[in-house]
């Protein structure tokens, strides 16, 4: 059948992402896709699979989204891509301005890049530019244990997840790290950025952080005030500090950046996965206009950022990010997320039924808990297995479950995967 030949076809010439491949000989099936529609994906017997990730936490309003598609379809129709340094175009200036308009006053200018990843490396570069151009020699980044940034050389320097770093530490910057917060602990973790900061006086370019949600990092959840302080300490210590809002941007944790719920404003901050929805790659670096002005000069004075990417600024994605900004207004998201949050998190609780479900956790559209007493075993891939058998489509992060769902659930597919959970979880024990 169809089915089975993509999928040979597949193995015989593509090396997955973050996949042992050797996983797909018995472990993890492979599905080839037909079609996406909504909130779910279809196999090509038309089995189809509640998207309970949002296809890694981009999707937020559903594939083959009627409205995104129709975006997409008119801007093709006159300009998809161009050069992007000395030529611009409108959708790049209507989603600038918009995102302008949503943010910080403070923030006044967008520099782009085409993947998560890429804009950390954008700020991390920024913030060490910036400080050079001001005399001074500060070399070193701070990031928090258990941090995931993305996997190109520099991002992975300022995380902390060992299945990721661990085998290019030779490789990697020299990065200073401190222990990371966790729900209302936060004070060992402050103690240790003040003796840092100390300790590192005058050679610390930046802090970089995930605000309220290290999503990677197992989806660690904490206190907006461990934001606030640290980042207030940061920029007393004339050190900049840069939110990483990859993944918690465009709603996920409620509001519609994380940043908003701190009562403080980084002055870097990183956009991507949720901006185009999903659909097409994007990211953006925002950042005030103290920081451009460092690198605006006479051009023989070599004070330019002149990093670029190919796919810089590219048109189509940028229609597509001003389509979500439109849904995001014209159908009330935050607030109707407000309802479904709620009713996704009470419906939660009868998980506590089960003992070794532990730290059940939730910030706005993201929910965790983890699987305790499994040490060394694969549990979460075994709920990943049947979860799959009951059309969900889950993927844990080691032995922790989590939905980062599209906003677009109902009441009832909230009401079956939860079901899904309450009758998988018991054949777990043993
Ligand atoms: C996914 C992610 C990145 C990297 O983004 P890519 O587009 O996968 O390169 C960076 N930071 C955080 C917090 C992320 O979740």
């Amino acid at each position: 059948m169809e089915s089975q030949t993509l999928k040979e076809l597949d193995l015989s010439c593509i090396w997955h992402p973050c996949t042992q491949m050797h996983d797909h000989e018995a472990n993890i099936p492979l599905i080839p896709i037909k079609h996406a529609q909504g909130a779910y994906l279809y196999d090509f017997e038309e089995k189809a699979y509640l998207d309970c990730i949002s296809s890694w936490w981009v999707n937020l309003f559903g594939h083959c989204n009627p409205y995104i598609n129709a975006k997409i379809k008119e801007q093709l129709e006159s300009l998809e891509h161009i050069i992007f340094a000395g030529f611009t175009h409108k959708p790049i200036i209507d989603l600038s301005r918009r995102l302008l308009g949503l943010l910080d006053s403070k923030f006044s200018k967008c520099f782009y890049a085409d993947n998560g990843s890429s804009a950390i490396e954008v700020a991390l570069k920024m913030a060490f530019h910036a400080s050079a151009l001001k005399g001074e020699k500060k070399s070193k980044f701070l990031c928090l244990e258990n941090a995931y940034h993305g996997e190109t050389i520099g991002a992975l320097s300022v995380g902390d997840v060992g299945i990721y770093t661990e085998v290019y530490t030779p490789i990697l910057l020299q990065t200073l790290k401190i222990k990371a917060p966790s729900g209302e602990d936060i004070e060992e973790s402050l103690a240790q950025l003040k003796q840092m900061l100390a300790q590192h006086k005058g050679e610390i370019a930046a802090f970089i952080l995930e605000p309220l949600v290290q999503c990677a990092g197992n989806m660690n959840m904490y206190s907006p005030r461990f934001v606030q302080e640290a980042t207030h300490l940061c920029q007393e210590a004339g050190v900049y500090v840069i939110f990483d809002e990859v993944a918690v941007g465009f709603g996920r944790t409620g509001s519609l950046f994380a940043y908003e719920q701190c009562n403080v404003v980084p002055d870097f901050l990183c956009l991507s996965k949720g901006i185009t929805g999903g659909y097409l790659p994007l990211s953006v670096v925002v950042t005030s206009d103290a920081i451009y002005q460092l690198f605006y000069a006479p051009y023989y004075e070599h004070k330019a950022f002149l990093h670029s990417h190919s796919y810089t600024g590219n048109a189509l994605a940028c229609a597509c990010a001003n389509a979500v900004l439109d849904i995001f207004e014209k159908d009330d998201i935050l607030n109707k997320n407000r309802i479904l949050s709620d009713t996704i998190w009470e419906q939660m609780q009868n998980l506590k039924s089960f003992d070794f479900v532990q730290n059940l956790r939730y910030y706005g559209m993201i929910f965790a808990f983890d699987l305790v007493g499994f040490e060394g075993k694969r549990k979460g891939l075994e709920v990943f297995n049947k979860a799959l058998k009951k059309g969900l489509l889950l993927r844990p992060l080691g032995n922790t479950i989590y939905l980062m769902p599209p906003y677009i659930l109902t009441q009832e597919e909230v009401r079956y995967i939860l079901q899904s959970l309450m009758a998988i979880l018991p054949t777990l024990r043993g």
